[in-house]
């Protein structure tokens, strides 16, 4: 294959691509400049993203399982050339019919491939193995410049695909069936269409990263995608408070505005096309709608605010449920009388058993058969329809509290707006502004993603009591400020729409 002419004082930086920079490329020059040469100033990936990046190797390891055989190499990302050495003489060796984690390396990029499957005398078959139900866009590209180093490396392709989990894979206990767990797609035709771009992709990157600086490339939704970019917050820091980006609405109005050379929100011209929303978020000012106090007053007491932690394996754990099921795990309860009084209940799971149906039975208990169920989205519904389905001995009880749910959020999104809801309508958000002495930075867990990877490590990995312990009190506390928030904030608009009504009565 011809390549484009190469920038020596590239080849004599020694600097070496991998393909995840190649990928960063893709995405953004500056990105993969940054990468390459001032990579302090990325941040770290948070709790959540480094769960999602351990459930990806604990899928890799179990989908090498579907090669008998097959050997890994052992030499690390920091040991390349003997990554190299072990996989030329893994190669040779007529006995291996499969090798992970090989390394080629081949026009100054070096890639480690999940899987080479032996599918003939001297051909071999490319698969990359991801934690994701689908095949997505930049899969291609991601196959298509390890397809060009194994190419120019020497190594004959004979077939280039994806594994994937299978989400409608039924567990049934015992040994996994990996031939349905996951699904194996030829993508050979796609990703050629994709590895003829590659050398003029990876050239005009060679040439961009000898530059004496990073290009000018201003940050906006393209940071985002395909992956969160760790350069974010280096690259927004000189950007207004009121910055255009945060409008809520999307791409399309934030590049309308950006074309006009629009920094602000409080720039935006009065006659330009805004949303409701996006309205509010402009005039930036608190707003209570006219039928605030009646929405509120249609619950009906005792008034119980429910609030489900969940988590979502991609191996399943549990007979009769498949990869990425939602299983709840936790409940929180806090329950306000008429008069008033508040009382609490909960429910946590912290054995390695399926939780479901415990968890339903001290539910059902802890509803009753009175009241409204206030929630905050359609989540907890779509939980309990779940449950319904799985329990039939509980369904009809289950069916009956599902026609109790009272949810929040249409109430605020309708009828109130506060400035430092920044257009969102997160809980997260809304609470401190409604209810400044509560909100969420006191506590060890702050967000559903990491409560779903701390309940795992506590119930799944080996973890000594004491941590246990520690996350079991952390899980609590979490699930508790979300029942307990909603309680708040009913009472916080209340008092709001109780004032305003007495203003414009007076
Ligand atoms: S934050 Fe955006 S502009 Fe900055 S390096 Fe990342 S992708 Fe590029």
């Amino acid at each position: 294959m011809a390549l484009p002419p190469e920038p020596l004082s590239l080849r004599s930086s020694g600097i070496r691509l991998s393909k995840s920079k190649f990928l960063s490329g893709l995405q953004c020059h500056k990105r993969l400049y940054l990468e390459i040469h001032h990579r302090e100033l990325a941040s770290e990936p948070d709790e959540q993203t480094q769960a999602i990046l351990d459930m990806g190797k604990a899928v890799g390891e179990e989908a090498r399982k579907r090669f008998p055989g097959g050997v890994l190499v052992e030499a690390d990302h920091l040991h390349p050339t003997e990554a190299l050495k072990q996989t030329a003489a893994l190669l040779g060796d007529p006995s291996v019919p499969a090798v992970f984690e090989g390394a080629f390396e081949f026009d100054q990029v070096l890639v480690r491939v999940d899987v080479l499957e032996k599918v003939g005398q001297n051909a071999w078959r490319l698969i990359e193995v991801k934690s994701s139900t689908r095949v997505k866009d930049v899969y291609l590209d991601d196959l298509a410049i390890q397809s060009h180093v194994l190419a120019g490396a020497g190594v004959t392709l004979a077939g280039v695909g994806l594994m994937h989990v299978n989400n409608q894979y039924v567990y049934h206990g015992g040994e996994l069936d990996l031939e349905q767990l996951f699904t194996v797609q030829d993508l050979t035709v796609q990703v050629a269409g994709r590895l003829v771009e590659v050398p003029s992709r990876l050239a005009a990157m060679k040439m961009m990263l000898v530059e004496p600086s990073a290009p000018a490339i201003e940050p906006d939704n393209h940071c985002h995608q395909p992956y969160d970019c760790p350069f974010w917050d280096h690259c927004a820091q000189g950007k207004p408070d009121r910055w255009i980006y945060h409008l809520p609405g999307g791409e399309r109005t934030f590049q309308q505005l950006a074309a006009q050379g629009i920094q602000t929100i409080d720039d935006i011209p009065s006659g330009f096309r805004l949303s409701i929303l996006q309205r509010r978020v402009k005039d930036n000012v608190e707003w209570i709608g006219p039928r605030l106090k009646a929405m509120l007053q249609t619950v009906c007491y005792p008034v119980h605010h429910l609030d489900f932690e969940t988590f979502m394996p991609a191996i399943p754990k549990f007979p009769l449920t498949r990869p990425y099921q939602t299983i709840p795990t936790q409940w929180s309860n806090h329950i306000e009388t008429e008069e008033g009084s508040v009382q609490h209940h909960e429910y946590l799971c912290g054995d390695p058993k399926d939780p479901r149906e415990e968890l339903a039975v001290r539910l059902l208990e802890s509803l009753g058969r009175e009241g409204s169920i206030c929630v905050y989205s359609a989540y907890e519904q779509a939980i309990l329809k779940s449950l319904a389905e799985t329990l039939p001995p509980l369904r009809r009880e289950l069916e009956q509290v599902l026609a109790r749910l009272w949810d929040l959020l249409p109430v605020i999104q309708e009828q109130y707006y506060h400035p430092e809801f920044g257009g969102s309508f997160s809980i997260k958000l809304v609470l401190p502004a409604l209810v400044p002495s509560l909100d969420y930075g006191d506590l060890d867990i702050q967000e559903g993603g990491v409560a779903a990877q701390r309940y795992y490590r506590m119930v799944f990995e080996e973890t000594d009591w004491v941590e246990k312990e520690r996350i079991r009190e952390a899980l609590l506390n979490y699930c508790r400020r979300d029942s307990l928030a909603m309680l708040e904030l009913r009472r916080a608009l209340f008092s709001k729409a109780s004032a305003s009504e007495g203003r414009a009565t007076r």
